[in-house]
């Protein structure tokens, strides 16, 4: 018995009473909707923002049977008892754990609205502009019927769009556009050109994928500088090294690193003292360690593709590939040297957040998923968020059969091949689902050449992409895709029409197949969760080999005998239970990763919470001309006369400076990172290494900034059009642009290593 054995009991019987009360208060509310149903759509309005007392809604069951009723007028969707509870749990701030196809769209929205009649203005926050487009547009006539404005958010919105979006009451948008606004609402210096407003409520969808999976991908948005690049010649020297007597990669293929030799050669290339020197520490060698990563760890078609002379990554958590994404820029520019391409335009990163920090900043956060339980921990340690099990609808009727073991990649792939055809001959529909592009063109080539017609989801359009998989369900369909292609479209059987359902029911439903166990439980999950929607028949089964990724991974250094049959089938209790040993430790892994990672972003996120109020202080306050009159006496004396104008100019003084100095701490802190355990050995720990340089730069920064606006203030040339910049050599980059930097490309990598930090 753990001490805290007490707490948990206590939580569990609290979750328990509140589902007894939301089913309670659910009950209740289908008892309204007789009445209710007599009602205009005026007067349901009415009496919703009737049932709303001191911010919050204080008669639940009347404002669920005005929901209901209003869904089914305006969508033609009763809502079902399971859906309002739901919303119920989000308007108390959980995240809903609801499977595939129980209808979350619909629970969102009624959520939205709740939140949205007691004043608090709510994000709808999706993966996809595809989602966010689809959700908002279907929605909208629930929402508006309560007096209410909706609109979506995409990367095609234009700015205006977005102003105006913004201002709506539930808006519905892709994670990175809301993050990217934000970057570029933190440029400004006239509060009037911001295109956000504060929102209250954070309601993710896909809730495990935005706030666990790419939770620490960080949105960046970068300004031009050209810049010199020297990652070439670098490149060449790297390439001059050779495996194990220059340089090592550790058992899992991870990491690399240098030998004593390796880096006594790339001195004598480079014509350098030590790689190790303060000079070099934290920038030759952090390129070199690079450029070797570039070489030996990343590989074509698996890792990015080459196309147009231009590199495109494959996002590894969704194993396609990915137009948004992008590598931290020294990567980025090793591969592009490696490949011979051109090295793209050095830009300088004026601002980045990632997605954690990003969400963090809502004073309230819920979400929906269909895989919120196994994501429990994260969810609870990392935003105080907790979890609500929303029962179906509907029982499941899906198979899911234990793994299909094979002692090799050969004997697996042939396996699949095979099922593949045997499910297909009978009109069966298959999904399946793959870990690498590489992987899916593979199997795609081995079934065409069986003489099976296959659809391939590697469209870059998420909607096309929507589209396909809407059709997975059909009669003699197979569809290979990766991992969360498509997702948030439902698989209905016998197509979208549903024309042959019945057939497809007969036949068993859609059968998934996974190539291969994911490195948590919870990604096996979410494909698995493709089959077998509200009731559906339909099965689920992964092939396993002992060569797998996971295997090698979470299994290193352990042997296990096993007896394959002819076929390479291994049929054992004992390897089974070995292989979800392998996947709990590489999900360990990855948990640990995540508290690592997070450590080190923690820090500069709250120094980024500080610049945030500062900036804010200054573009809505007078404080930037109060300072700086007070350190220069003269200059404002000078031009005090001008007004507004000289106010403003003080303004866009101290923000510049702000703004500069802020990308010039990140921008020394990245170094910092990828440098710190060469930097901390036999010092500090690193975290505490890190720590106290970006306390000391962050000061440095705060003092800096001001010190340099009242030297721009007493130099620069103010007059009726305001303050003149550029011709004190200061001005804003001329473009800017904004990108997602990738997740780790290489799972599993671990903080031990100097070279594993680059990526965040
Ligand atoms: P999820 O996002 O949970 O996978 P969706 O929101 O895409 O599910 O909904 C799945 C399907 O269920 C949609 O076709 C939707 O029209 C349907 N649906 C949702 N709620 C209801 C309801 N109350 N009654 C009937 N159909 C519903």
């Amino acid at each position: 018995m753990g001490a805290f054995d007490w707490f948990w009991k206590a939580m569990g019987s609290a979750t328990e009473r509140n589902d007894k009360k939301s089913k309670g208060i659910v009950e209740q509310a289908h008892g309204l909707i007789e009445s209710v149903s007599a009602l205009t759509d005026a007067e349901i309005a009415q009496r919703a923002a009737e049932t709303v007392d001191e911010g919050a809604i204080s008669d639940k069951a009347t404002f669920l049977a005005l929901l209901s009723v209003a869904s089914a007028r305006t969508l033609g969707l009763t809502p079902f008892p399971v859906q309002s509870q739901a919303v119920l749990r989000l308007l108390e701030g959980d995240v809903v754990h609801m499977a595939t196809g129980e209808g979350k769209t619909l629970v969102g929205a009624m959520a939205a609205t709740g939140f949205a009649l007691i004043g608090k203005r709510v994000h709808v926050v999706t993966v996809n502009d595809y989602l966010a487009k689809r959700d908002a547009e279907w929605m909208r006539p629930l929402v508006e019927l309560f007096g209410l404005q909706v609109a979506a958010v995409t990367s095609a919105s234009t700015r205006e769009e977005r102003r105006d979006a913004y201002r709506c009451d539930a808006v519905y948008a892709p994670v990175a556009e809301i993050g990217f606004d934000h970057l570029r609402d933190n440029q400004v210096t006239r509060r009037e050109d911001a295109v956000q407003l504060p929102a209250d409520v954070a309601l993710v969808d896909e809730a495990d994928s935005v706030l666990v999976d790419e939770a620490l991908a960080p949105l960046v948005l970068a300004g031009s500088q050209p810049g010199a690049q020297t990652i070439g010649s670098i490149t060449n020297v790297v390439a001059h090294l050779r495996e194990s007597a220059d340089f090592s990669t550790d058992a899992e293929g991870r990491n690399v690193f240098l030998t004593d030799a390796g880096a006594e050669k790339v001195e004598r290339l480079l014509g350098i003292d030590s790689l190790y020197s303060d000079e070099h520490v934290g920038t030759t060698l952090v390129r070199v360690n690079v450029a070797l990563h570039a070489r030996v760890l990343l590989t074509k078609d698996v890792h990015y593709i080459v196309d147009e002379g231009k590199v495109f990554l494959i996002d590894a958590s969704r194993g396609r590939v990915s137009d948004l994404q992008r590598w931290p820029d020294g990567l980025q520019a090793a591969v592009e040297a490696k490949e011979g391409l051109t090295v793209s335009e050095g830009g300088r990163i004026l601002d980045s957040i990632t997605l954690q920090a990003l969400i963090r900043r809502y004073p309230s956060v819920c979400g929906m998923t269909g895989t919120a339980v196994e994501a429990t921990d994260q969810l609870r340690s990392f935003y105080g968020l907790h979890v609500s099990v929303i029962d179906r609808e509907k029982e499941l009727r899906r198979i899911d059969e234990p793994d299909r073991i094979y002692a090799t990649t050969g004997e697996k792939t042939r396996a699949i091949a095979d099922e593949i055809e045997h499910l297909n001959s009978s009109g069966r529909p298959v999904l399946v689902g793959t870990h690498d592009v590489a992987e899916s063109e593979a199997l795609a080539a081995d079934l065409i050449a069986r003489g099976i017609d296959v659809a391939v989801l590697n469209a870059k359009n998420d909607s096309e992409e929507a589209r396909i998989i809407a059709e997975a369900g059909d009669v003699g369909r197979v569809t290979v895709s990766t991992q969360m292609a498509g997702r948030g479209t439902d698989i209905r059987l016998g197509g979208a029409d549903e024309k042959d359902r019945e057939e497809v029911v007969r036949l068993g439903g859609l059968a998934v197949i996974g190539t291969a166990r994911h490195r948590t439980v919870r990604l096996d999950n979410q494909l698995r969760g493709r089959a077998g929607r509200q009731g559906d028949p339909g099965s689920s089964v992964f092939f396993v080999s002992l060569e797998d990724d996971i295997v090698a991974v979470g299994g290193a250094d352990e042997e296990v005998t096993a007896h394959p049959g002819p076929d390479g089938r291994i049929e054992s209790a004992r390897v089974r239970g070995f292989i979800e040993h392998c996947q709990r430790v590489t999900e360990g892994q990855l948990l640990e990763i995540h508290s690592q990672t997070w450590k080190y972003n923690k820090l500069i996120s709250d120094h980024r919470e500080i610049l945030d109020r500062r900036r804010a202080d200054i573009l809505d306050t007078d404080t930037a001309w109060e300072e700086l009159s007070e350190r220069a006496p003269e200059r404002a004396a000078d031009v005090e006369k001008l007004g507004a104008v000289a106010k403003q100019a003080a303004r866009e003084i101290a923000l510049f400076h702000l703004d500069d100095e802020w990308s010039q701490y990140l921008a020394l802190m990245e170094d910092v990172r990828e440098s710190i355990h060469l930097r901390a050995i036999a010092r500090e720990t690193p975290i505490d290494e890190f720590h106290r340089i970006a306390v000391r730069e962050f000061k440095n920064l705060a003092n800096r900034a001001v010190d340099q606006a009242v030297a721009t203030f007493r130099a620069a040339t103010i007059d009726g059009d305001g303050v003149h910049l550029a011709q004190q050599g200061w001005s804003r980059p001329s473009a800017t642009w904004t990108y997602m930097v990738s997740d780790n490309p290489l799972s599993g990598r671990s903080f031990a290593s100097g070279v594993a930090s680059i990526f965040r």
